[in-house]
């Protein structure tokens, strides 16, 4: 072997990039450094007492069939296909998400009303500098003023006018773009009056324990090729000569020498003063003894006095991630890193539980347990300033960013995957899918 190449973060772009390079056979050795004691990173699953918890609702899904090749090349016979079942909680019901004709119909008569006027008062998509813009261009004042705004307040701590329109186009329209389910503006709903019931999508999922089941599976094809994967190792930043990298320094001090690092930890490691943010999550898992009503396998909640964002019910996506007859709930809430509720999740624990049987999502007597997970860098924040610091930075030779966190993207599994292997076989990517 002539070169060493360090690929900082064992998460699913990590994983995929070192099992393509060691699989091809690439003259380098290849290194691993991650921070935790297992891999998957956001795509890791937790169990206890037979209750797996993946972090909120993950599932694969995409339109890339190189993508799609590679995952199923990787699960072999061990996935499922399940129909997405995914809700949002408005007005006190729970409707169909991605909003549908009837969930809009079904709206109180006054923001019916508006929101139909609004179809003739649509703004042009000039104009448009941020999310909040982009969000009334499509869907109008009132669905913005009613669902929209209050939700991603709460989500982000930001107003909606400070997150740039990039954040709409990523989580919006993924969210509800489904080819079939013309749910991408106003217009297109009230169209779809003459259209059928939306068609249902389906996504792979592993048909043996959580979605980390992709990343050990990855591990040992790492293994088995010959590569070297570092737990518990946390990387401080890298090591240069001469504006090129010639290593990693973790934060013990010791050094791991590298001609290649490819880098999807968070990007504010490498460049602190460059002022990225990220969102960070509070995940409570919570354990059933019985079988509760929910039929979603996801729901979102805007609700300003609900302290929780979405909730996940793993039941609804296998079956056998409960012990038989059982149940279970995953929550998330978003909380800084310096907040009390950071520092303390158990401070929140009644108020969960009492916001938990208001949606009537839980008979609290079921509870067998509430394990709290801080999962630190979930969602970067895309403010009005970010293109600009990513352009302003200048990578030293031998530095790839990667990831969603590396490269500063709110993607999904499949995106890391799909810029992983492009990098893998040398080809130039470009993270466009909000085009
Ligand atoms: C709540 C939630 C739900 C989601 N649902 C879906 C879904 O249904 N479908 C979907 O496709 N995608 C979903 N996603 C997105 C998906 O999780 C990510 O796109 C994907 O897992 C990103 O993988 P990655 O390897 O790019 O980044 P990460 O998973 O962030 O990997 C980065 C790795 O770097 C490690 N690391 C961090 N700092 C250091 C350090 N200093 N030193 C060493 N290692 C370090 C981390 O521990 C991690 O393992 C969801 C995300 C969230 C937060």
């Amino acid at each position: 072997m002539n070169n060493t190449t360090v690929i900082v973060g064992a998460g699913i772009a990590g994983l995929t990039l070192a099992e393509r390079l060691t699989a091809n056979g690439e003259n380098t050795h290849v290194t691993i450094i991650e921070r935790n004691s297992t891999p998957g990173g956001l795509a890791g699953t937790f169990e206890r007492n037979d209750y797996l918890f993946d972090i909120g609702p993950h599932r694969f899904h995409t339109s890339d069939p190189v993508v799609e090749e590679y995952l199923l090349n990787i699960l072999g016979d061990d996935h499922i296909a399940i129909k997405r079942a995914s809700s949002v909680y408005m007005n006190g019901k729970y409707k169909y998400w991605p909003l549908t004709l009837g969930a809009v119909i079904s709206l109180p008569f006054p923001v019916l009303f508006r929101s139909f006027l609004d179809l003739f008062r649509r703004s042009k998509d000039e104009g448009i500098h941020n999310f909040a813009d982009f969000i009334i261009a499509k869907y109008g004042n009132n669905l913005y003023d009613f669902f929209f705004s209050g939700y991603t307040k709460k989500f982000t701590g930001m107003d909606s006018d400070n997150l740039h329109v990039d954040w709409a186009a990523a989580g919006v329209n993924r969210a509800v773009i489904d080819k079939k389910v013309k749910a991408d503006s106003l217009f297109s709903l009230f169209k779809s009056l003459l259209l059928p019931k939306p068609v249902s999508t389906t996504f792979y999922y592993p048909s043996t324990g959580g979605i980390q089941t992709f990343c050990d599976m990855q591990i040992a094809r790492i293994k088995n090729n010959g590569g070297e994967v570092l737990f518990n190792s946390s990387a401080a930043g890298i090591v240069t000569s001469e504006d090129t990298v010639t290593g990693v320094k973790l934060s013990n001090g010791e050094v791991i020498p590298a001609d290649k690092v490819f880098w999807s930890a968070p990007i504010s490691i490498l460049y602190p003063e460059s002022g990225f943010r990220f969102m960070n999550t509070l995940i409570c898992n919570i354990a059933l003894s019985e079988k509760q009503q929910n039929t979603y396998q996801w729901c979102y909640f805007g609700q300003e006095d609900v302290i929780f964002s979405r909730l996940t019910v793993p039941r609804n996506f296998r079956k056998d991630t409960v012990p038989e007859g059982c149940d279970s709930l995953i929550a998330e809430i978003t909380a800084g890193k310096d907040s009390e509720l950071w520092r303390n999740p158990e401070s929140c624990r009644d108020k969960l539980i009492s916001d938990l049987k208001k949606v009537s999502a839980l008979n609290p007597e079921d509870i067998v347990f509430l394990d709290w997970q801080r999962i630190p860098e979930t969602y970067p924040l895309y403010d009005l300033e970010y293109r600009n610091r990513l352009s302003e930075i200048e990578l030293p030779e031998g530095l790839e960013l990667l990831g969603r966190c590396g490269s500063f993207w709110y993607n999904n599994m499949d995106h890391s995957i799909g810029q992983a292997l492009a990098i893998a076989e040398g080809k130039s990517f470009e993270k466009d899918f909000w085009k």
